[in-house]
């Protein structure tokens, strides 16, 4: 075989009520849309033939070392209970160790239906595909923790959403698959069993550091704040805040309706499904906070004294919001070139986080024109930006190498939706010119690239009021 794939598979030693071994199903006519050959190094993966790689990646042939199975999971979706969910359109080929020593898993999405499927097709279609691959490596290039793309491949079978689709499978690369929802999945059925088994699982392979679940939980909970003030500093909205979409080991996963803002508003929402915006950009800190006190809970029954254990673990989860705004101060502050901590820091980025609401400004480009003194043209009356900017001005003061700092903060492409939709179109119709061109300008978003193309906000023709599921 061409292909190698250096297996090292923990997950499927765990107890079988942890997943459903099962091969992906069959697709017709696999062929190799993208292929990431860096992380595929980064990962030990040799794959010289593209076309039997996409056999691979497709489902169709089961590499050597390989262990495929569906996890089973639980979760809070839109504040609601569901006991029982999981790889309803996914598949854990195995893990392997990387050249830097990670341990990451490969999973087929999109690879046919499982136990956990509901009714599902289990497959994906090709938009879908696209999104995520080229969101998650946009936000691995902005150097925010993200699940990864490895493969695109078509399948050259249709999903049938509202219309027929062309199908297609990402490789999913993440340092695991293990969610809040996985350890709701054990605590809500009891089996505390399983729960310890999950807690030993978890700290040996992402926070070894952490003695037992109180200091699991801490450690869960700072990954979750740092992330979500990232988040905030790009202007990155997830859109489904699920538990079930909250992975233990602090990276951003599940691109189905996110987006990135264009025009800022406090309040954004893209999901479809979101009606209520309980995951508007301006909620996403507390959601956090909602969701890790679902993860405290989780563990409680790990615990001998419970009334002790629900004291403290209250006491940590009432702690996010010191380290969230630590965070997100932080991230402002580089944003607008400042390095030195000022009390006064906190209203100044306030101050324009309002103008930028009144004044409709591009997220994305009114940070990025800050260091050339362009910022005022993107607030739709340039005059309120001089005031605010005075006080920046004699902010700076005394601050060495603003500029710079900016420039390797405030990113100048990000993946825009309209772009994303445009890319997808134009994939569906055969022609992967423009996704494999976003990918390539995404890969380096601090850098102005040649076509303004990739900058221009969408007119308002091009908007794409909301995002969808990848389902
Ligand atoms: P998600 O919206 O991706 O977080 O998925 C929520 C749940 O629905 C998970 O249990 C998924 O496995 C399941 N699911 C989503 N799409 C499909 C599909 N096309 N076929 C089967 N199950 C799906
Ligand atoms: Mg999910």
């Amino acid at each position: 075989m061409a292909i190698s794939i250096p297996f090292d598979n923990s997950y499927g030693r765990l107890p079988d009520g942890f997943y459903t071994r099962q091969n992906a199903g069959h697709v017709s006519a696999p062929s190799m849309m993208a292929w990431n050959a860096d992380l595929a190094d980064l990962m030990g993966i040799k794959a010289d033939d593209l076309a039997e790689a996409a056999q691979v990646f497709g489902g169709n042939v089961i590499p050597d070392g390989a262990d495929p199975l569906a996890q089973v999971y639980a979760g809070h979706q839109f504040g609601g209970w569901s006991a029982q969910l999981g790889d309803g359109r996914a598949l854990l080929l195995g893990e392997t160790i990387g050249t830097d020593g990670q341990r990451r898993d490969i999973q087929l999405k999109g690879s046919g239906p499982t136990p956990y499927s509901r009714a599902g097709d289990g497959r994906a279609g090709l938009g879908p595909v696209v999104r995520e691959y080229l969101m998650s490596e946009a936000m691995h290039a902005l150097g925010v923790p993200t699940t990864r793309a490895l493969a695109a491949v078509r399948t050259g079978d249709q999903v049938f959403r509202d219309t027929m689709l062309p199908g297609a499978v990402l490789t999913r690369v993440a340092a695991s698959h293990i969610r809040v929802g996985t350890f709701q999945y054990f605590a809500a059925r009891g089996d505390t069993v399983a729960l310890q088994a999950l807690l030993d699982h978890v700290i040996a392979r992402h926070y070894p550091e952490a003695m037992g679940p109180a200091q699991l939980l801490k450690a869960v909970m700072r990954r979750q704040a740092k992330l979500i003030a990232h988040w905030m500093s790009l202007g990155f909205i997830h859109g489904v805040m699920n538990t079930d979409n909250v992975q233990i080991a602090g990276e951003t996963i599940d691109y189905g309706p996110c987006a990135f803002m264009d025009i800022y508003h406090p309040q954004r929402v893209f999901s479809s499904i979101d009606r209520s915006g309980r995951y508007a950009y301006g909620n996403q800190p507390n959601i956090a906070i909602w969701n890790v006190a679902q993860f405290a809970t989780s563990l409680i029954p790990l615990m001998t004294d419970r009334e002790a254990a629900i004291e403290e673990f209250t006491e940590i989860v009432n702690g996010f919001p010191a380290i969230y705004q630590e965070e997100w101060i932080a991230r402002f502050r580089a944003k607008l070139g400042l390095t030195r901590q000022e009390d006064d820091d906190l209203q100044l980025i306030e101050e324009l986080l309002a103008l930028m609401t009144e004044g409709q400004a591009d997220f994305t480009n009114l940070f990025a024109a800050l260091p050339n003194g362009t910022a005022r043209d993107h607030i739709t009356d340039p005059a309120q930006f001089d005031a605010w900017a005075e006080l920046r001005h004699a902010r700076l003061v005394g601050e060495d190498g603003a500029d710079a700092l900016m420039r390797r903060t405030n990113p100048i492409v990000i993946p825009r939706t309209h772009l994303i939709e445009e890319a997808i179109v134009r994939a569906a119709a055969g022609d992967d010119d423009m996704f494999h061109d976003m990918h390539s300008i995404l890969g380096t978003p601090f850098e102005m690239p040649d076509d303004p193309k990739w900058t221009r906000p969408p007119t308002p023709e091009e908007i794409v009021p909301a995002t969808f599921c990848g389902t």
